[in-house]
């Protein structure tokens, strides 16, 4: 089984997190791709990250109409910080024989080097880079990374994240840029309304 895994906060997950999976399962014939919402934000740029029942509940609608995705808890479940190497132990647990790749935005692929036992994480899982409106692809910067990176070119969708929640307290709308059932939790919660920025 060829199992594909895209880590991320997913603070909310929106349609770029869904493309960027799909473009990788369809053209490196993954037969799923599992979402790994992370427990602690790894590098503590955000003290304010939603909790993470509610990131785990959006992950769930985001992918619930796409029978080749998935969603893990191990990273949530795990306490302490994320790290990637973690992640790829728990998910071989969990899918005992499966040949893992792990998926990541080019922004986040020039940061591996800084990844906890970054040494390690070769001999867990094949690397995959996709592109990222607003990262250009530096193959010397690739090439930096302890890993070797598969690239996969998908089309644009510069949706991130953040803007989505700035766009909160804007009254400025989420639909078209997180699916439908996304746009709905995160009203009726009221998530993001009194964000600082
Ligand atoms: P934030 O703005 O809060 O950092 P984000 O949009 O970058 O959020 P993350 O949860 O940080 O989303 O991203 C998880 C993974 O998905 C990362 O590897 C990231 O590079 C990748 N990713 C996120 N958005 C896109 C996109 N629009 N296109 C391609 N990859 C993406
Ligand atoms: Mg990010």
């Amino acid at each position: 089984m060829k199992l594909g895994i895209l880590g991320g906060t997913f603070d909310p997950p929106h349609l770029g997190h869904l493309a960027a999976a799909n473009e990788v399962l369809v053209q490196l014939a993954l037969d799923e791709v599992v979402f790994v919402p992370a427990g602690e934000p790894r590098l503590k740029e955000r003290d304010d990250v939603t909790d993470a029942d509610i990131r785990v509940l959006m992950t769930r609608l985001a992918i619930e109409s796409n029978h080749s995705f998935s969603i893990s808890e191990v990273d949530v479940l795990r306490p302490g910080p994320t790290y990637t190497v973690d992640t790829l132990r728990d998910i071989q647990g969990e899918y005992p024989g499966a040949e893992l790749y792990f998926i990541v935005g080019a922004d986040a692929a020039l940061t591996i080097h800084a990844w906890h036992q970054a040494d390690q994480l070769a001999e867990l899982a094949n690397f995959v880079a996709v592109t990222r409106p607003g990262t250009p692809f530096s193959e010397t910067a690739l090439r930096a990374q302890p890993v070797e990176l598969i690239r996969i070119e998908a089309p644009g969708v510069a949706i991130s994240s953040t803007e989505c929640r700035a766009r909160v307290p804007l009254g400025l709308p989420l639909r078209y840029l997180v699916p439908d059932a996304v746009a709905d939790l995160i009203a009726t919660f009221g998530l993001y309304m009194d964000l600082q920025h």
